[in-house]
């Protein structure tokens, strides 16, 4: 059986208690001499060695020992004994008084790779999970800057900070961003190619070579294990022969690599034999690094923090919850997800961690959700026969998904509670038209009402939409109680709108975020909806929210999110989906072309732009940023238009545009004042041109699946047929597998799933989502996980409201650590 840090580690307090037990000196010497070296025994010699020992032992002190203490040590080992008499320490969880130091002050966690110090490289790892040492004192200073570990100052104090580390919690969540397996041992007379491993060995050599003129170094050692020899070398760290000398003994993980016809190790791992395995002979952690901080140092700093500080961070969540899902504790988990064991072990302490992140969201969602309930709103309703009379206004008749929509919302508003819904609905599914009725119940009360949209230039649509299907004849309002506020609104023109508003004059106000930092003031504000709600964040909604008195929340998004994701992102929001498009729709033909194809793509668009119709194409994000997105988009019209589309009128629509140089753009190719668009990613949102019907999108495999799908929708909206041309950058044959999805699916949901699976859930998110920055280990694919965190999360509030029992007490507390960005807010 394993002995935590390795038997020898147990020697100093063995020696020290033989001591006081007045044992022979002889016998402790004999212990310690055979004990040394047992890491790197056979498990046969290991046997040998304790049994031989323990002979001795029981042939002086025989008379004391108990015979079931012998039976478990015949069994198994003396040394088992010993440290489960040192684990039996109760956690400081059940019983927070402090025990007086019985044992070394820093525990050492067992070295798992001992176990396998042998050339038995096929041989699973046994499901270990022996207790640990539980430490004593008080429970982990988190908190403390990352300076009160000895080796670091405020130098390197500095550099951790840009890795977002200031804490010694910070390191303790520094999670590696991947493994290597060097836990595999092997003499060097059976390396082959490719092995990565781990080696034992004695230097038989080392010299420093000067190459290219003394501009790079080269450290040779030449390391043999009485099998055979092979020569490592390093590039560029002289230094290292000073510890790499003639008849080390040392340890080193690499691969196996050739050079010149013989296998050599280049750059490995290595660490001297004496030291504490953490560098080689083992999985090793791999973290994400930064300037002047190397795999090495920071490894060995986390070491001290994993193995002092993990073991005494408190766990939160209360044990009955963690043996019901099945949970690591925290400590054993951090330190797993650090130093693993063996992949299992990394694995289940993955598992753990991940199902903190959800747990803890959910928690947050859920109180959410239910703070929001308990609130009362004001109630809107109408009679059937208005909301019939409504509809029939309509040049169309809305669908069945719809009617469904503009129920929840009926039934939302006359709740007596704030309604707080999400709408979410493909492109083109008609998300506007159920919004605008539903404020339109709010309206007729005389109330007010706001629509936020992420751009201006959506912004400006919907003021057209909701004008014309609430003003128009006969309609709920006067054009003039319609207004737009966007960041180019005049401020002259603002401030009248400020005062219709405070009047009470102005019914609906329709903007961008201009109309959350404006401090504009509203007579009664009763209704608000948000479009394309993954582009805002928790705090806009709250902030918005709070320009009424619980205001009823409608929030629309054409993104088809997960419906994993949507429960837990979401899942304070109650949620509709429509999932039906408007009769006449034809799917858009969809192609993905190589760079070389494109002389074909021109075609397409001369033969469609000769028959009338209009083409969109579409330059993608350079490297977040608008300025070169913009100056790509520029050149490429210049080129369009003077090379390729001389005879055709080539318009021009980037990010850094003037809100009004833009509306004039879109208004221009609605028009037809161009035939073709050359876009940036700002017409992503809603833009409406039916007589476009080509879609080109370049570079797009920088694009998520949903984003494109997005983009997609911009065409197909007239009748006829339309097409939407991909054309990646390269020819990568994996990138366009990806993008042939597109060509086989119109399900915005199916596109989603798999663009979840592919690119994981940010693009869905925002950076701007409370609560989520903190994701680093969950993954939202994994429905599974996210249901188990749901249904315990949902238990643990169900059973503890308000987390006011004892053992909720580090959770309520961590939980509102972990919300503290989002302050009271109601999402
Ligand atoms: P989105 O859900 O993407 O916001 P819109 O609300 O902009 O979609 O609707 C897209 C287009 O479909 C609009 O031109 C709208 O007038 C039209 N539309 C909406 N509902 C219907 C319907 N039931 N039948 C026909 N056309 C509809
Ligand atoms: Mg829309």
């Amino acid at each position: 059986k394993a002995v935590f840090g390795g038997l020898e580690k147990m020697l100093d307090n063995w020696e020290a208690e033989a001591r006081q037990d007045s044992l022979p000196e002889e016998l402790i010497q004999a212990v310690r001499t055979r004990l040394r070296d047992y890491s790197r025994l056979s498990p046969d010699s290991r046997r040998d060695a304790l049994k031989g020992l323990w002979n001795r032992i029981r042939r002086e002190v025989g008379k004391d020992i108990t015979p079931e203490v012998e039976k478990q040590a015949e069994a198994e080992s003396a040394a088992e004994a010993a440290a489960e008499a040192q684990v039996e320490t109760p956690s400081p969880q059940t019983e927070p008084e402090p025990e007086p130091a019985s044992q070394e002050p820093e525990p050492v966690r067992k070295a798992a790779p001992e176990a396998q110090a042998e050339a038995q490289p096929a041989q699973p790892a046994p499901a270990r999970r022996e207790p640990r040492l539980t430490p004593e004192g008080p429970p982990a200073a988190l908190e403390a800057p990352v300076t009160v570990l000895d080796g670091v100052g405020p130098k390197s104090a500095d550099r951790l900070s840009r890795l977002d580390i200031q804490t010694l919690g910070d390191m303790l969540y520094h999670l590696p961003r991947r493994y290597d397996d060097y836990s595999q041992l092997k003499p060097i007379n059976r390396l082959e190619y490719g092995d990565e491993l781990t080696i034992l060995g004695t230097v038989q050599s080392s010299s420093v070579r000067k190459l290219h003129g003394g501009k790079r170094q080269m450290v040779e050692v030449i390391v043999s294990d009485g099998t055979g020899a092979l020569r490592v070398t390093w590039f560029n760290q002289p230094w290292i022969t000073k510890t790499l000398r003639e008849g080390a003994q040392i340890v080193l993980a690499g691969k196996i690599e050739q050079y010149l016809g013989r296998l050599v190790m280049n750059n490995p791992e290595w660490e001297l034999l004496e030291e504490k395995n953490l560098h080689t002979n083992r999985i090793l952690p791999v973290y994400p690094l930064t300037a002047k901080i190397s795999q090495r140092w920071l490894r060995t700093q986390m070491d001290k923090v994993v193995n002092y500080w993990a073991l005494r961070v408190q766990d939160p969540l209360p044990q009955i919850l963690r043996e019901e899902a099945d949970l690591l504790d925290l400590p054993e988990a951090l330190l797993q997800v650090h130093f693993p064991d063996s992949w299992d072990d990394l694995k289940a302490a993955q598992h753990r961690l991940a199902f903190d992140e959800i747990f803890y969201l959910q928690i947050g969602v859920i109180q959410q959700k239910r703070q929001w309930a308990e609130r009362s709103a004001a109630t809107f309703t109408a009679d059937e026969a208005w909301k019939q009379a409504q509809l029939a206004r309509l040049p169309y008749r809305l669908t069945n998904a719809q009617l469904n929509a503009l129920e929840d919302i009926y039934k939302d508003l006359a709740s007596g509670q704030p309604m707080n819904r999400l709408i979410q609905g493909d492109v083109g599914s008609g998300k506007t038209v159920v919004a605008a009725y539903g404020l339109a119940v709010v309206l007729m009360s005389g109330a007010q009402a706001a629509v936020m949209a992420p751009t201006s230039i959506l912004a400006e649509q919907h003021y057209t939409s909701f004008g014309s299907l609430l003003s128009g004849e006969d309609g709920l309002l006067q054009p003039h109680q319609i207004r737009l506020m966007i960041g180019a609104t005049p401020n002259s023109e603002k401030e009248e709108i400020r005062q219709g508003l405070e009047s009470g004059e102005i019914k609906l106000v329709i903007g961008t975020h201009a109309l959350l930092e404006d401090p504009v003031v509203f007579q009664n504000l009763q209704a608000a909806v948000i479009d394309e709600q993954h582009r805002f964040g928790v705090q806009q909604r709250a902030a918005l929210r709070a320009k009424g008195n619980n205001p009823h929340l409608l929030v629309m998004t054409a993104t088809p999110i997960p419906r994993s994701l949507a429960l837990t992102v979401y899942g304070d929001l109650d949620l509709t989906v429509i999932d039906e498009m408007p009769p006449g729709r034809q799917p858009v033909d969809t192609y993905v072309l190589y760079p070389r194809e494109r002389e074909r793509i021109y075609n397409l668009i001369r033969r469609e732009v000769a028959e009338g119709r209009q083409a969109f194409i579409i330059y993608p994000l350079v490297e977040e940023s608008e300025k070169l997105e913009a100056k790509a988009a520029v050149e490429e019209h210049r080129r369009l238009q003077t090379e390729v589309f001389r005879s055709l009128k080539v318009g021009l629509l980037h990010g850094r545009m003037k809100p009004d140089e833009k509306d004039q753009v879109m208004t221009d190719f609605r028009d037809r004042k161009y035939d073709v668009l050359v876009s940036t990613t700002v017409i992503e949102v809603g833009v409406d041109v039916p007589n476009a019907n080509v879609m080109v999108i370049e570079g797009a495999n920088r694009f998520g699946l949903a984003q494109l799908h997005q983009l997609r929708g911009r065409v197909g909206r007239g009748g006829g047929r339309s097409y939407c041309v991909l054309i990646p950058d390269s020819e990568n044959s994996m990138e366009n597998e990806r993008l042939a999805v597109m060509a086989e699916t119109t399900d915005g949901f199916v596109l989603a799933e798999k663009d979840l699976e592919q690119r994981g859930p940010g693009q869905f998110l925002g950076s701007r989502q409370a609560g989520f920055s903190e994701m680093q280990m969950a993954s939202l694919t994994d429905v599974r996980l996210i249901e188990k965190a749901r249904k315990h999360a949902h238990a643990l509030l169900e059973a503890d409201p308000d987390l006011q029992a004892p053992k909720n007490q580090i959770l309520a507390q961590t939980l509102s650590q972990r919300w503290s960005a989002g302050e009271g807010d109601i999402s």
